[in-house]
């Protein structure tokens, strides 16, 4: 047997990440910045205004006071993406939108709440030729956004090497960029083997399940930046599989389901063994413990890596996490595929007797004393799928720790911040 960090180990020294690929800013979410992206220009390009309101020389609302106002002419009325060239004058103010460039000689903005502008009637606000009275003295600089105060033509504004969020789209939409080069999205065949098994859509006959491998890892790998491909379900015959292999070659992973135990009645071990080097494993883990790793060689001489997951509905999803997930990550240039794991106190006694690392299925809320709760989800045999998708976390028992009594303080590793069922 092996431990959970050997096997992973073993199998990530296989990886690496992935080519380059230009990809819209978009469709780049999650992905890995392959080059540092430099701004092509100042943000904001010009000062410009904060708020709605007047552009004025504020020597010219010194001393201004609700008591004593200063009244100034309205010059000119500026929306955003209009540049006025006339310079405001002394006694001149420009009613000015935000967003829309300073116009030269001002120095200030007034916001109308500081201005005669509410008291007025709908439709009667000051308009060019009219005047406008200012309650409130503006220190020079109130309410611009000065050019390049966020970012400076020619700095590195995204470094080369940063996971892609939300808010680094919106910087690269920010500079003008359609698109930007990041490494390539594996692509990730999926394989599900057994007699018994059915697609979904199709009548079951007795004796047969439907195939929900395939679908909860294609999502996992979908969910962490790959692309899957589903190959389908392999009859447990020499053929059917070595075909049905030899159809995903062209990806750059391979992931199959069952037929890895030892002692079944498979033919997956066998086809493997010819059609490439693979290595069976059994983990120290809990659920889950046989595994598959090795490579098929594709036609073109390139190895593609192979991860044969147990068939157990919910052993397959733990080994995807604890083993897929992380070559995904490696190949798409990321090296956070480790997740959160905290300090909870288990409600439920977890008793772990056969020295493996046990993941068991559990939900951790925030109790009302504002630590950490973890509550099993209910009965814990590997084939109970529900129990996965009642849980946002797993439980991370040692192999040594033969049991938590309740009360425990124990690690927990957080799949799900979001969806606390
Ligand atoms: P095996 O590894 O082939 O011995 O399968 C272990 C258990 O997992 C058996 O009960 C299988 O029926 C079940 N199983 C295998 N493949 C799948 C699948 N794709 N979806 C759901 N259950 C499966
Ligand atoms: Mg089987």
């Amino acid at each position: 047997m092996i431990s959970v960090d050997e096997a992973r180990e073993r199998i990530l020294a296989f990886f690496a990440r992935l080519p380059g690929e230009r990809q819209g800013v978009l469709d780049a979410l999650g992905q890995v910045l392959a080059d540092d992206v430099v701004a092509p220009f100042d943000i904001p390009p010009l000062d410009n205004t904060a708020m709605d309101g007047y552009a004025v020389r504020a020597a010219d609302t010194s001393g201004a006071s609700e008591a004593s106002p200063r009244e100034l002419r309205v010059v000119a009325d500026l929306a955003a993406g209009y540049i006025l060239e006339t310079p405001v004058r002394p006694g001149e103010a420009v009613r000015i939108m935000t967003g829309a460039p300073m116009p030269p000689g001002s120095d200030a903005v007034v916001p109308f709440e500081e201005t005669d502008e509410p008291l007025r009637g709908p439709n009667e606000a000051p308009t060019k030729g009219g005047s406008v009275r200012v309650f409130k003295a503006a220190h020079p600089a109130a309410n611009i956004r000065f050019r390049a105060e966020d970012v400076h033509a020619g700095q590195v504004v995204i470094p080369a090497g940063r996971v892609l969020r939300a808010s680094e789209v919106g910087v690269l939409a920010s500079m003008g960029l359609t698109e930007v080069t990041v490494y390539r999205r594996p692509v990730v065949a999926i394989l599900s083997t057994g007699d018994e098994v059915t697609e979904p859509g199709q009548p079951l006959k007795p004796g047969h399940i439907y195939d929900a491998n395939a679908y909860s890892v294609a999502a996992m790998v979908r969910a962490c930046g790959g692309t899957p491909w589903l190959l389908g379900i392999a009859r447990d015959t020499v053929e059917d599989l070595t075909a049905m292999i030899r159809k995903g070659l062209s990806a750059d992973m391979i992931v199959t389901s069952a037929g890895v135990s030892r002692g079944d009645f498979d033919v997956v071990k066998d086809v493997l063994a010819r059609e490439g080097s693979i290595d069976f494993w059994t983990v120290r883990m809990k659920p889950g413990k046989p595994l598959a790793f090795g490579a098929f060689t594709a036609p073109d001489g390139r190895r593609v890596p192979h991860l044969g997951l147990p068939g157990n509905p919910v052993s397959s999803m733990v080994s995807f996490e604890l083993f897929g997930r992380p070559a995904i990550f490696t190949m798409l240039g990321r090296s956070d595929w480790e997740r959160p794991v905290i300090r909870a106190i288990t409600r439920d006694a977890v008793v772990n007797s056969d020295g493996r690392r046990f993941f068991a299925r559990c939900i951790v809320t925030r109790g009302e004393d504002g630590r950490w709760y973890a509550d099993l989800t209910g009965p814990q045999g590997s084939g109970i799928l529900t129990s996965m998708s009642a849980a946002n976390a797993l439980t991370i028992i040692p192999e040594d720790q033969p049991e938590a009594r309740p009360g425990d303080e124990i690690d927990v590793m957080m799949l799900d911040w979001e969806h606390a069922p």
